[in-house]
């Protein structure tokens, strides 16, 4: 039983290798899913056949968070999506430290293989835990979402680090009866996610999130080692990994380093203080807009999370297979970081069947911008925000989607309020930009009826 049991967790194990590879590629992305899936479904029934389960346990928790589950897919809306992954991931991080303290009451914790697993898992996993629940508080505007920072910060922060790390190195020392060191550790790592992204916050968040995402995975893998699972071994490296790669890109698209973005408490002050924001904004009417794509051979579209917010999705599809159709070349361009999470636009593109050769990155587009007649933003604002070009602007050094080059640029947002970061946008002002205010759906949609009306 146990051979079987094991060559069903490398199936699983090599499902998962090429499950993710696959979703590397927008074409093979839906098998990709389904394979990583089944390779989960062959884990779960094999661990379920493990010699000397109870399953009352396991039934109970399933029906709990099939019940919760179920009620998040059909309540949480689209735009919230971002959260609910924080909030997932700050699920795994405390379901790690739950199995680490779970285990140390089990049986006596002898062995410091055993006690390095646990105390792993439970650091961690709390780490991730509340780290990710600041995240889901940031992200859901339920608290600042500015760094929050108060002086000798990074001081306190090194030094509870360190008390942590002793005290967790005493404990895998002796392990037999140092409960009250464990229980320290635990209230250290919750503390210590907090205080570790509360210094975190505006342009920066992408970044956080993939880290935490990829601690969730650690501490999973951590947790593997506890009960000596292999399956939740690899699945834990897997996701600690990719997170870790993410966290790599992302830092890359913002141009920082990691420490710089976890310690320096980068865009503080909100960003107001970028002189350069002044002058006339020009509206523009749909009819008028339409005048000028009517004319344009070359277009690039650049999304944000506004269109994630107006759902604007399909209508941008819908407008660019117009513009297509009346001979221009049209390009959408994605910027890492536009969005509330990672993929955010190309996830929603791709709902709305974009062709992935459309979507080019910034690096490739802004050579180009200058040849570009028509900028189309919609709904996004730091990721096109020329401050970050500025010193002093909380977006100082992100390299952005340089829209401002293109020869008319048109922006698609409700009102003249500031993106994610808080920093004010001087592209607004620019002679070449013109404001189409309103939800974004609906100006796009008044867009596609003008070109049809033109055509009928
Ligand atoms: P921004 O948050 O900078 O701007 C979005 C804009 O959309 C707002 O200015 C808003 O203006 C507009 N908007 C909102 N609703 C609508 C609507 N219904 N119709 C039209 N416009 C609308 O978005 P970007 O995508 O440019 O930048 C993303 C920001 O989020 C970056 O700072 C990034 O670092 C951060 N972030 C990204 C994460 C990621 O993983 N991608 C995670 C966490 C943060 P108005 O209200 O006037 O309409």
């Amino acid at each position: 039983m146990d051979s079987l049991i094991n060559l069903s967790y490398l199936v699983a194990a090599v499902l998962f290798i090429y499950g993710i590879k696959m979703l590397g590629r927008q074409a093979t992305a839906r098998r990709g899913n389904l394979l990583s899936a089944i390779g989960m479904l062959i884990a779960v029934v094999a661990t379920l056949l493990l010699a000397g389960m109870s399953y009352e346990w396991i039934v109970l928790g399933v029906v709990v968070g099939s019940a919760i589950g179920v009620y998040a897919a059909r309540t949480v809306k689209m735009t919230a999506m971002p959260e609910l992954v924080a909030l997932l991931n700050g699920s795994g991080g405390l379901a790690s430290l739950l199995v680490g303290w779970a285990e140390y009451h089990a049986e006596p914790v002898t062995g410091a293989f055993r006690a390095t697993a646990i105390i792993l898992a439970v650091l961690i996993g709390g780490i991730a835990f509340t780290g990710s629940v600041v995240a889901y508080a940031k992200l859901a505007e339920r608290i600042a979402g500015r760094p929050i920072l108060f002086t000798g910060q990074n001081i306190a922060n090194a030094l509870l680090l360190l008390v942590t790390v002793v005290l967790s190195v005493l404990f895998v020392v002796n392990p037999g009866d140092s409960y009250l060191l464990f229980v320290l550790v635990v209230l250290l790592a919750l503390t210590l996610g907090v205080l570790a992204v509360i210094p975190i916050g505006g342009a920066d968040m992408p970044i956080v999130i993939s880290l935490l995402n990829s601690y969730s995975g650690i501490a999973a893998a951590a947790a593997g080692f506890i009960i000596l699972n292999t399956v939740l071994i690899v699945a834990g490296a897997l996701v600690g990994a990719s997170g870790l790669i993410l966290t790599a890109i992302m830092c890359k698209a913002m141009n920082r380093s990691l420490s710089n973005v976890l310690f320096a408490g980068f865009g503080a002050s909100g960003g107001r203080q970028v002189a350069s924001v002044q002058g006339q904004v020009q509206a523009i009417s749909a009819d008028d807009a339409y005048y000028i794509l009517e004319a344009a051979r070359s277009v690039v579209v650049v999304p944000g999370y506004g269109m994630a917010v107006a759902q604007a999705q399909h209508a941008v599809k819908e407008l660019a297979d117009l513009l297509s159709g009346n001979g221009a070349e049209v390009k959408y361009a994605i910027h890492p970081v536009a969005g509330r999470m990672p993929g955010h636009m190309n996830v929603l593109l791709a709902e709305a069947s974009v062709p992935y050769e459309q979507l080019v990155e910034p690096g490739d587009v802004n050579p180009t911008m200058s040849a570009v007649d028509v900028a189309i933003v919609i709904g996004a604002n730091d990721v096109v925000n020329p401050a970050a070009r500025e010193k002093g602007s909380p977006l100082y050094g992100m390299p952005i989607i340089n829209v401002d080059e293109a020869q008319t640029v048109f922006v698609l947002k409700r009102s003249m309020a500031a993106g994610f970061s808080g920093a004010d946008n001087p592209l607004f002002f620019k002679p070449n930009t013109r404001m189409l205010f309103g939800d974004a759906k609906a100006s796009l949609s008044k867009l596609v009826a003008a070109f049809k009306e033109a055509a009928s």
